[in-house]
């Protein structure tokens, strides 16, 4: 059982030295009960006491991680129910399927399309599981399509049957890689729990109610299996969103530690309609798939899944943030335009992209406004002619453009007379308010 909030209080040391980030150690110690603080925060915690408090300390979902290296996911471990509570930590995953049952082209097709990948604000965004499923029930057939899979591809494998026999052959494949065996269900709960023992893999577990798949993961974690991914086994939209509530809402809310595991969810089994498929998996991106698993990867449905990801999954305390700095686009020289906007990534990489596709080398400055836009950082007074001023003066762009001309991004157009008064030996220009007419601009600028 958990521990309460008093008990964990009553294991801390009890200086209230706020070292931890709370100024008391029962604030701490709540913190600690409601999933909201990790107990390593604290320096001050004896050994003893540490091994008392793992179990509270514990993330209410355990993390699971399936694959290994550089390209190993890790699920799971979330510890709020709202992303504005605190943050979500571990992005689903997403898997393309591909059935042992499936031509060799098809295969080819797939396994190429599993390598998708974009770049987006700085990042590269990318699915990073195959499903790799037994259909034909013959596992030499679903061993050498594993193979192919673990030699064609680095992305982490799925092996999903109902045959015992199939997924020891699939785990003899590519154990090294450390697949999720999918999957343990009443019937063959104790090959399965061996198999994934004997190789440290990770399990997913399928029941078909809610309360049959609380007593399966309980009697996998008497076994040693702890990491396990749940299925909660039905394939209606509105059950499984409901489940995932469910499971999410039982493990925060409730300690409850049985249904405490991320969760897998088949989009691609809930509808034949690709459009529709990718709306589905975009509503358990938002609630609350640990993996989600669909039919195929087409740009157009995928990359949007992808940002929706990355948008959700950002910790909104903390806005995407470029370093303060001269950027220097295209090779400047002592010539080149002097361009200013705010340090929001968004910004910045559609400003510098801009830029680019102008191919006026230019010097890019971004000044820091705490991650916000332009507009945003002008309105919190970080974005204004005292602010901008020094930093012009102390970033060192006196010294590369010999002209002393400076953009300024045409939303601070009000800003133009202070910034004058503050530089006297600038001159200051307004620039186009949307990023889209940078190129334009730029251009007219040279002429
Ligand atoms: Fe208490 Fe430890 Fe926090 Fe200090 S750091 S206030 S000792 S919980």
């Amino acid at each position: 059982m958990p521990l309460t909030g008093i008990e964990i209080f009553k294991l801390l040391p009890k200086t209230n030295c706020g070292e931890c980030g709370v100024p008391t150690c029962l604030a701490f110690a709540m913190n600690l009960a409601a999933g909201k603080a990790e107990l390593a925060a604290c320096p001050y915690v004896s050994e003893e006491s540490k091994a008392k408090l793992s179990e509270a300390a514990a993330p209410p979902i355990r993390p699971v991680t399936i694959g290994v290296g550089d390209r190993a996911i890790k699920v799971g471990g979330e510890t709020v129910m709202f992303r504005h509570e605190k943050r979500f930590e571990n992005p689903p995953g997403l898997a393309i399927l591909i059935k042992d049952t499936m031509d060799d082209s098809e295969v080819d097709g797939r396994l190429e399309r599993s390598k998708l990948q974009y770049e987006r604000v700085g990042l590269t965004l990318r699915p990073e599981l195959i499903a790799v499923k037994d259909e034909s029930g013959d596992a030499k057939k679903f061993e050498a399509l594993v193979n192919k899979v673990k030699q064609n591809s680095d992305s982490d494998i799925i092996l999903m049957s109902s045959s015992t026999d199939s997924l020891a052959a699939g785990v003899k494949a590519c154990a090294d890689r450390k697949p999720l065996i999918y999957a343990a269900t009443k019937d063959n709960l104790e090959t399965v729990a061996e198999l994934a023992k004997g190789n440290s893999c990770p399990v997913a577990v399928k029941a078909s109610s809610l309360e049959e798949l609380a007593e399966l993961t309980a009697k996998l974690t008497e076994a040693g299996l702890n990491d396990l991914v749940l299925d909660s086994g039905t394939r209606s939209l509105r059950q499984a969103f409901q489940d995932q509530i469910i499971i999410r809402s039982a493990a925060l809310n409730k300690k409850f530690r049985p249904l405490g595991f991320p969760t897998i969810v088949f989009p691609c089994e809930m509808t034949d309609d690709p459009m529709k498929e990718a709306v589905i998996a975009s509503i358990f991106i938002a609630k609350y798939g640990g993996i989600i698993v669909l039919s195929d990867f087409q740009g157009e449905s995928l990359f949007p899944l992808l940002v929706e990801r990355m948008n959700i999954y950002t910790d909104p305390q903390r806005p995407l943030a470029t370093t303060e700095g001269i950027y220097e686009i295209g090779g400047p020289n002592e010539d080149s335009p002097v361009i200013l906007t705010s340090n929001f990534s968004l910004t910045y990489f559609i400003v510098s992209g801009e830029i680019e596709n102008s191919k006026v080398p230019t010097y890019l400055l971004v000044k820091d406004t705490e991650g916000l836009s332009v507009m945003t950082a002008w309105a919190a007074g970080k974005f204004v002619a005292d602010a901008i001023a020094p930093f012009i003066k102390k970033c060192g762009i006196a010294d590369k453009a010999k002209h002393h001309k400076l953009i300024i991004p045409g939303y601070l157009a009000s800003e133009s007379g202070g910034l004058e008064e503050e530089l006297p030996d600038w001159e200051i220009l307004v620039g186009p308010r949307e990023g889209a007419h940078i190129p334009a601009y730029l251009k007219a600028q040279k002429t």
